[in-house]
Order: structure tokens, then sequence, then C-alpha cells
């Protein structure tokens, strides 16, 4: 026990007293060349009480915006007289960072392998690990994520929103779109919230880029949320607020033909059933088909690439009750972020 009442916290081998900050290695399987390997772990402790946040990213290996957005976390001046513990990841995935992938060399999706077991698969190992190690600690968590590889994700959140808290935390972030999820999937979110703790995963981007619209709302989104949460105090509202939408439902459109794309409709727009998002045309330019939106709602995904495969997932929209104005709510996040209109375009 360290002198204030606060109890230590220990993450594997280190020990983090109240008001301390460390940076360590948690120790994880090392590679087949006795390389040794470890997950890079920022604890930073305020000297009073509080709740435990989780902040990770690149869980998905090549999902690279949370890794600056944790940068920026932690270097901001905001949190520096935080109650409680922020214990922040910016990389859980090391094995796909340095292969550039979202998976493990074992080919599996880590976010798919919650909770894990000391005995199991690689996966399953450090699955096992971060839960007992970081999840299990914590009250609340934010997982960072983004699209795929040539697929742009609109800032969003998705949690489970039927829980009261968790929805109030997914508001106080700040994004235009908040997408229910309650599946049961094997995920860091489902397992966290199985061990008590409340977790928004957050989506923006694509793959192996940083977005600089994205990572600025990334990072101001967690700085909202610990103020929401009680780590630190409320400011008065700076800017216009913005109200999400809240989206039960959301699908894919999907290429009927293969061909070339040409994209009418883009992130963030708002679309009515019926309207063509795009035209997919042959190598002459002569057009093949159109993509029709099924339903009136608000385009959160987008595929960059303009080639299609039949069967091809090009546009996800989320569906609204309540759609028309979404398009000015995203207007109005890119106002107060202070950036421009065509970083929203991925
Ligand atoms: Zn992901």
């Amino acid at each position: 026990m360290s002198k204030s009442s606060i109890p230590d916290l220990i993450i594997g081998e280190h020990t983090i007293n109240a008001g301390e900050q460390k940076r360590f290695q948690l120790e994880m399987p090392p590679l087949y060349t006795d390389t040794s390997m470890g997950i890079p772990v920022y604890v930073q402790r305020g000297k009073r009480e509080g709740p435990t946040l989780f902040v990770s990213a690149a869980i998905h290996g090549d999902e690279l915006n949370g890794i600056e957005i944790v940068s920026r976390l932690i270097k901001s001046p905001s949190i520096k007289n935080l109650r409680g513990t922020l214990i922040a990841i910016p990389m859980v995935n090391i094995y796909g960072v340095l292969n550039q992938s979202r998976y493990l060399p074992d080919r599996r999706d880590l976010n798919r392998c919650f909770p894990g077991s000391k005995k199991g698969s690689l996966a399953g190992r450090i699955a096992r690990l971060f839960l007992d190690e970081v999840v299990s600690k914590s009250d609340y968590g934010i997982d960072l994520h983004t699209g795929a590889i040539h697929r742009s994700n609109l800032p969003q959140i998705r949690a489970n929103l039927n829980d009261e808290l968790t929805a109030e935390m997914a508001k106080a972030f700040g994004v235009p779109v908040l997408l229910n999820a309650d599946i049961r999937d094997g995920s860091l979110r489902q397992a966290a919230a199985d061990e008590g703790a409340r977790v928004l995963l957050y989506e923006a981007g694509q793959a192996l880029r940083y977005d600089e619209f994205s990572i600025r709302a990334g990072v101001k989104g967690i700085v909202s949320v610990m103020r929401q949460i009680g780590m630190l105090n409320k400011t008065k509202h700076k800017g216009r607020k913005v109200e999400p939408f809240i989206a039960r439902q959301s699908g894919w459109v999907r290429a009927n033909e293969s061909g070339f794309v040409l994209h009418k409709a883009q992130l963030g727009d708002h679309v009515e059933k019926g309207d063509v998002l795009a035209t997919i045309s042959n190598p002459f330019g002569e057009p093949l088909d159109d993509l029709i939106s099924p339903a009136t709602g608000v385009i959160i995904g987008k595929q960059n690439i303009p080639l299609a495969q039949e069967g091809e997932a090009i546009y996800h929209i989320a569906y609204f009750k309540q759609p028309d104005t979404v398009a000015e709510h995203v207007e109005m996040l890119q106002d107060n972020l202070g950036s421009s209109d065509s970083m929203l375009v991925g």
C-alpha cells in the first residue's frame, strides 16, 4: 500500500501508486527468434480517487489511427489532473502491427478470441492476458478501431446502448452516429462487459492510414468521456452541441455487377430510399448497374477503391428514424474540430 488511502494498482510485475505515471511492457510469448515481446502500457494515476478507464488501440494490427489518438491523449495537458486511473495501450496486437495485418500470426482475429485462456491458442493467451491485467482492473474502456483496408468509416461509436450508463458515455463522446451493438461475438467489448466494465468501440477512418479528422474526433471524444465519468472536471461547452443520432440497424449495399465504381454518395451523406449511390461500368464506360440505397439513412462506411467484384460491399448505411439533419450534424462536428470538409471523405 502507498501512503494514500487509494490502493496500489498492479499490472504484470509493475506497481503503480496514486499520483504516479509509468510506462512499461506487459510481457507476451516471445517470437521463435528468441526476441522478447511486450504490449506497451502507459498508466497515469491521479492523487484523488476516481474510476479506472482503459483506452486500447490496434487490437486489429493494421488499424493505426488509435495509436496516434493514444499518443496525443497521453500528451494532452487536459488530462494532467485526473481523478482515478488512465491505462492507455497504444497497441494490443503487436504481431499484427509488425506484419501490418489485422490478424495474429496464427491467422486468428484477436477481437473474436475473448475471453481467451492461459492454455489456449496464441490469440486466446493474449486475450486472456489483456483481460486479466487491464480489463478486469477497469471500470470503463474505450477500444479504438478503423475501417478495413480501402474502406473508410465515418467517426462513430458502437456500444450496448440498452445500458443507460453506456449510452450516456456514448453520447458524451460527441460523434454524429451511435450504433447499437449488443451481440455476443468474442470481442473485447463483450468480454469487458462480462467483467462489469462499460465499453465503447470507436470506429473511424481506414486501416493503414492516419486520418486527421478521425484522430482529432477520437482524442476530443475520450477527453469528453473522461469528464462525463468524473475523471476530469466538466467544462462549459464550447461550440454548438452535437446531439448524436442513434441507429439500431445498419446494412451493406453490395455490387450486383463486377466493374468500375463511380461514387456519387460520400461518407456522412444522408440518403433516401431509392437514391443512386454509385454507378458500376465496364472498362468502356458503359453503365452496367446502379447501386441503390435500400432505405433512408446515413453513410457510415464506404469502399474507397473504385473496383468492384460482384457481391462486394460498397456502402455501409446506418438506418435512422430521424435522418434529416445528420449531414448537418456532421458539418457541425467538423466546425467544432476546425477541420476542412475534405477530411470526412476518406
Ligand atoms: Zn477493428
